[in-house]
């Protein structure tokens, strides 16, 4: 007999998840509560008609550089990744750029007296990414298949960004490494913020910083192109509010956070799981605006336009007192502002001649703050006469994120923080497991964290697969 599986909410884990258990031969149903699947991987026109908006995720190194979604044929299910010439540009107030380029070498060229010394840093990792991805993407193993270049990670991840960009001298390289860094949302003077820096940075010389042709939306519709031909269903527009409406079900993957999973978990789950549940910390949240531009943007520094995404926060010890201000629960007078431009590489999401861009700055978890006139003022800084540009803009505070995606707890855009305890324990000891047999946890909440990579869901629907008999043996093979 067929077995069945439910997996709640259609996010880019719960796609990932809902696949795995296709492809092991389940017949597999998705609940999503929005009308659309993708969760933070959708991409709606927000502002003006024919202007295509990244609501959530928009530059995909992991998604690029996933080992599962590398398995799958997105490409025959219409994905692109478009690269744009660099991975990355951090402008700084002299009117020039410093570069992150794809290459490593031409990289390592242009950060002059620190070039050595970031190549020293990223090659161990950059040569061996294949390796490498599967090692970090997953829960830390206890024994890694590849120790000498799992405990080079090691000593370098458990330092702080701060003691690690000590070892460049050149003001503009830890400019730069503080942009990569502060994508962990912790403080930079914090355990872990260089692991961070270095996960960011890896894939940027690996497989690059791509952006999808049409936006986000594409890879999600390639997700589910290539579910539906296995033969699994997405239901949209229905919330899942309480498991027992899914006793059918052979195997339930949540695609939740630790929040909704105790609301909807109810009597399956213990009081004793409940409360280690209820002890997950949410992380800093988002503040984002999604612009329709008349023009490109005018940067000071033309370098900028070679990049799909941009860094705006100025010299190292500018982005680490932003993101100290966050994680103290303050907002940034010059907030740290990421932001991508897709337009200037991909013309399909915008009227012709016009562009779109797309901005966020970190902010405190449930933070009411409006933090538009700031985090255009380093725009502006960097880039004056970017307001005049402006032919409509969409504000989403991290309430509104949280109405867009239920998952987006205060705004926190990484299922939570990524801090010491929950990088190895996360939600709790078991990962993707809970007290309830037969019921798994798969969004960013477990390891590997945050981001669009597929890694949570293929991981759990593996968990779960070898708990039921299917599939290879995910505890043998994951932990060993
Ligand atoms: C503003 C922003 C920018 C980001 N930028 C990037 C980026 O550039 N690159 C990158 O790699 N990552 C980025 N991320 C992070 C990335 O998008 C997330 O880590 C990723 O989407 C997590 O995937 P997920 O499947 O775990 O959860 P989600 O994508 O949040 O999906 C969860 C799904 O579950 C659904 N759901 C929730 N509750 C229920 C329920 N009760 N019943 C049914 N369905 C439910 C939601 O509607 C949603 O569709 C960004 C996120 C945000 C918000």
């Amino acid at each position: 007999m067929t077995r069945r599986a439910c997996v709640i909410g259609a996010g880019p884990n719960g796609l990932a998840a809902a696949i795995v258990l296709a492809q092991a031969g389940l017949q597999v149903d998705v609940c999503e509560a929005q009308p659309t699947p993708g969760g933070a991987a959708r991409t709606l026109e927000l502002t003006l008609p024919g202007f295509r908006h990244d609501f959530g995720s928009a530059v995909y190194p992991l998604g690029a550089g996933s080992p599962f979604f590398l398995s799958l044929p997105l490409a025959s299910h219409g994905l692109e990744w478009i690269h744009s010439p660099a991975a990355l540009a951090h402008p700084l107030d002299d009117g020039t750029a410093v570069m992150l380029e794809r290459d490593l070498v031409e990289t390592r060229n242009s950060l002059g007296v620190d070039g050595a010394a970031w190549d020293k840093l990223m090659r161990p990792f950059v040569e061996r990414w294949d390796e490498f991805a599967l090692e970090i993407l997953r829960p830390i193993p206890f024994v890694p298949k590849h120790p000498w270049l799992m405990a080079r990670f090691a000593a370098l991840a458990l330092q702080s960004a701060e003691a690690v960009a000590r070892r460049f001298r050149d003001p503009r390289t830890r400019a730069l490494f503080a942009g990569m860094a502060a994508h962990s949302f912790l403080g930079l003077d914090e355990p872990l913020s260089a692991a961070y820096a270095i996960l960011m940075t890896v894939p940027a010389h690996a497989v690059g910083w791509p952006i999808p042709r049409g936006g986000a939306q594409s890879l999600t519709d390639a997700l589910c192109g290539i579910l539906s031909a296995l033969g699994g269903r997405i239901n949209t527009s229905s919330p899942v509010t309480n498991l027992a409406a899914l006793e059918n079900y052979d195997l339930i993957l949540c695609d939740l956070t630790p929040r909704q999973l105790i609301t909807v978990g109810g009597e399956r789950l213990t009081d004793g799981y409940r409360r280690q549940l209820g002890k997950f910390r949410y992380g800093a949240g988002a503040f984002k605006v999604d612009y329709a531009l008349s023009a490109p943007i005018p940067w000071k520094a033309a370098d900028c336009l070679r990049a799909a995404t941009v860094h705006l926060g100025g010299s190292f010890e500018e982005i680490a007192a932003s993101e100290k201000a966050v994680r103290m629960g303050h907002h940034a007078d010059r907030p740290f502002v990421l932001l991508a431009q897709p337009t200037l590489f991909d013309s399909s999401r915008a009227p012709v001649g016009k562009h779109t861009a797309w901005a966020y700055c970190h902010v405190p978890n449930g933070s009411k703050v409006n933090m538009l006139d700031k985090l255009e003022d380093q725009i502006e800084r960097f880039a004056p006469g970017f307001r005049e540009c402006i032919l409509a803009r969409r504000v989403f505070s991290p309430a509104d994120l949280e109405r867009m995606d239920a998952n987006l707890v205060g705004g926190d855009v990484a299922g939570g923080a990524m801090d010491i305890r929950q990088f190895f324990f996360r939600p709790t000891w078991r990962h993707y497991a809970t007290s309830a047999p037969n019921l798994y946890i798969c969004s960013a909440s477990t390891p590997p964290g945050g981001g669009v990579h597929g890694m949570c869901g293929h991981n759990a629907a593996k968990m779960a697969l070898s708990r039921i008999g299917r599939g290879w043996n995910l505890s043998l093979s994951l932990w060993v």
